[in-house]
């Protein structure tokens, strides 16, 4: 039998449920990437939902995972369209009996699968896999994903005591069987600049990392992370830095298309703490990945009410919608200039520290009380690290209808005073 893996937000060859298991149950294994043209479309706040800076990151992790599974012998078919079109050809071309995937839950994705599995037979069996958290579902002290608390400290203690993080998934062996995939990958390829409608973005010097897509890269920045720069000593004294490519560990990009995984950072990291030192700084870098868990478990507890305008606390505030206020906040044209020099820096890297997001979303959502979904779709679309919970999530937390037990607004002046004295980050901005 011969099994097809289906790629999503899981684009690596290491720590693969779905990559290990359709290799491990079958005789032979081929795999799929689409890039799906709604992907690319205009949401209804205006807003390309994904800009060119996620766009040329995406294709280049594809291109990764292609060679990287080449190497196993594993055909990786690329194309542009929709799952539902281009997969049931796959499988009828190559009597393929199963699909092997990452299990997702929003919206947008489940449709998805309804649509595609229309199209299939009955016999082709579906296999789906929670692959991109740090403590999985199945291991959680939760039974139900409706007893997630509010509060994340609760959550974090919790899971800390009572949950162990799984070891890594290990990589499938070359395969012998060969598929002839020539035909199809000339009809079924990458899309163009020109298919997206995007133009291919230029680096801007002033980026705080030269980001490049694919798993090998990802490996590549735990690497310098961790042991080359040893910056992780440092983390938690550093991480809300605003300049350069140190501060933070920029992990971010590659956790969320999934050509890096929760579990190989925490293991690395286990590692370094054995082997060099450990510390409140490298504790604090599991701490954050359990944040990105909690925003994925708060997903799977309150499904579609992360996109509502009252957010999981059905609040029921004012909220205005002004394109004025919209394109001064876009343009970088307020009356802070911290909040300048971030949204400059998005607009010209598709990045943003977690500081700047913080202020930059507390001052749209909180001060001028904007809809705070205009703000998170505009990140959706620039975001080279979009990840659907974690910026909803986040927007949520930071305006008012999400988890924040304190429900706090920034004082603009104030952070900037702390966290860019010598005003160097918004002289690198607004000059
Ligand atoms: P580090 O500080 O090095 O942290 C390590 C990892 O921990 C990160 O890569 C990330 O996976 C996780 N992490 C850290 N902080 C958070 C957090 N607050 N919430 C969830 N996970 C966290 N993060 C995204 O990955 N995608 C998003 O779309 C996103 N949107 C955001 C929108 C707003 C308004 C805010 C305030 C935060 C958002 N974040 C998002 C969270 C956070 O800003 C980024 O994860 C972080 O800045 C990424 O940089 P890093 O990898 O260097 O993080």
């Amino acid at each position: 039998m011969n099994a097809l893996v289906w790629f999503r937000n899981n684009l690596r060859v290491t720590d693969n449920a779905a990559l290990l298991t359709a290799f491990r149950d079958n005789d032979a294994v081929m795999g799929v990437y689409c890039f799906d043209p709604r992907q690319f479309e205009k949401t209804d706040f205006g807003f390309r939902k994904t800009g060119s800076y996620r766009a040329i990151f995406l294709m280049e992790t594809v291109q990764d995972l292609k060679t990287q599974l080449e190497t196993y012998n594993i055909p990786l078919v690329v194309g542009f369209g929709t799952p539902e079109e281009l997969i049931p050809e796959l499988i009828d071309t190559f009597q393929l009996t199963s699909i092997h995937t990452q299990k997702e839950w929003t919206t947008e994705e489940t449709a998805i699968n309804t649509a595609l599995k229309s199209r299939l037979n009955n016999d082709c069996e579906w296999h789906e896999y929670y692959d991109q958290f740090l403590f999985h579902p199945e291991d959680i002290p939760y039974t139900d994903f409706k007893d997630i608390p509010k509060v994340f400290t609760e959550f974090r203690k919790k899971c800390e005591k009572l949950t162990d993080v799984r070891e890594c998934i290990s990589k499938p062996k070359k395969q012998t069987k060969h598929f002839d995939t020539k035909e199809i990958s000339e009809r079924y390829r990458f899309p163009t600049w020109d298919d997206l409608q995007l133009q291919e973005p230029e680096l801007d010097s002033r980026s705080a990392f030269p980001f490049k897509g694919g798993e090998s890269n990802g490996l590549q920045r735990l690497e310098d992370y961790v042991w080359n720069s040893k910056a992780i000593k440092n983390y938690k004294q550093t991480r809300n830095g605003l300049i350069g490519t140190e501060y933070s560990s920029k992990f971010s990009a590659w956790l969320a298309n999934g050509s890096l995984s929760p579990k190989t950072i925490y293991w690395e990291v286990q590692k370094f703490e054995q082997e060099v030192t450990k510390n409140q700084d490298t504790y604090w870098m599991i701490f954050e990945l359990i944040w990105r868990d909690f925003f994925k478990y708060i997903s799977l507890k309150h499904g579609d009410a992360l996109f509502n305008l009252g957010g999981i606390l059905n609040k029921d505030y004012t909220w205005k919608s002004s394109k004025e206020e919209q394109k001064q906040w876009i343009k970088g044209n307020t009356k802070y200039p911290f909040v300048n020099a971030n949204m400059k820096e998005i607009a010209a890297t598709g990045w943003m520290s977690n500081r700047g997001r913080q202020n930059v979303a507390s001052f749209w959502a909180k001060e001028l009380q904007q809809d705070w979904r205009i703000g998170a779709s505009y990140f959706e679309s620039l975001l080279i690290d979009y990840d659907v919970h974690s910026n909803w999530g986040n927007w949520q937390y930071v305006s008012g209808v999400g988890n924040d037990p304190r429900d706090r607004k920034f004082n603009i002046e104030r952070q900037a005073e702390r966290y860019d004295p010598n005003g160097k980050y918004v002289a690198l901005w607004n000059s």
